[in-house]
């Protein structure tokens, strides 16, 4: 090794070989080979993820900067079959907002789960809008469900398209749940008549007034896929959604309104080789 090498090496070791990724969100393609979810939505990574295409009949994806329209397959089939129907149901397009990093993991900011391609965030915007090209979506402004004090939902917002749009998003078998307002879910259940399933799958959380947080189930064939236990088996329209509003909203969080021992924070040692893949 001479002078003029002796500097470069020590380069390469203090940086990794050219082209590794050395963060989650520094990884700017997925990790090659066949498609495999690895651990827990909020403890998890993803190889071989697919790219949501930047826009498709009756959607567009949104915030494109942020490298986040990525994941399992089945994800991306559920949003483009998600919004045909929607379309088909004569509304307008939906804005998709995050679904993962290439490569999946846990990202610098903004959520916790998100993190195997089996989670995608929905704006309930419903009001028409012109289709806009990538660039133009970075900052597109939509409403929220809720008033401006947060104690209700805002009656000239809420619409009977949002209880279309969440029945269409619930009912595929391959939903595990869905993550809306406590103010949604509780419109729900007091309004919707008829078929009531799908309303077990919606459930609440904070945040989430203006989108909805789709989960999919661990695909089939995917045995390094960690299951979220199951909800219970009601329409979660009794004591689970009381507890929402007995306690107060800033200590939401803290409810214990699912199994908390989800709340994984330790990444699959495979997950190791998905980040360091060239
Ligand atoms: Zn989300």
């Amino acid at each position: 090794m001479n002078w003029l090498t002796v500097p470069l090496f020590l380069l390469v070791v203090a940086c990794g070989a050219p082209g590794r990724a050395q963060s989650w969100s520094e990884a700017h393609t997925p990790a090659p080979g066949t498609t495999q979810v690895f651990g827990f939505y909020t403890a998890g990574c993803i190889q071989g993820a697919r790219a949501l295409p930047t826009e498709g009949p009756g959607y567009e994806a949104i915030r494109l900067s942020r490298n986040r329209n990525w994941g399992h397959p089945t994800t991306i089939d559920y949003v483009r079959q998600l919004a045909d129907k929607v379309r088909r149901a004569g509304q307008t397009h939906l804005y998709i907002r995050d679904i993962g990093q290439p490569r999946g993991g846990p990202m610098s900011t903004g959520h916790s789960s998100h993190q195997n391609g089996l989670d995608v965030d929905i704006s309930y915007e419903r009001s028409a809008r012109p289709a806009l090209p990538p660039a133009q979506r970075e900052q597109v402004a939509v409403r929220s469900l809720l008033r401006a004090d947060q104690r209700a939902l805002d009656d000239t917002v809420f619409s009977d398209q949002h209880v279309t749009l969440l029945r269409l998003a619930a009912e595929p078998k391959n939903v595990d749940r869905i993550f809306v307002n406590r103010f949604t879910k509780k419109r729900l259940c007091e309004s919707v008549t008829g078929n009531r399933g799908w309303i077990a799958r919606i459930v609440p959380w904070s945040g989430h007034d203006s989108y909805f947080h789709v989960r999919l189930r661990c695909p089939p064939g995917q045995p390094q896929c960690l299951a979220q236990a199951e909800i219970g088996g009601d329409d979660g329209c009794g004591d689970a959604l009381d507890l929402w509003f007995r306690a107060p909203p800033s200590s939401s969080l803290s409810i214990p309104s699912g199994p908390r021992t989800e709340n994984r924070s330790r990444l699959p040692l495979a997950c190791d080789r998905v980040l360091s893949a060239p």
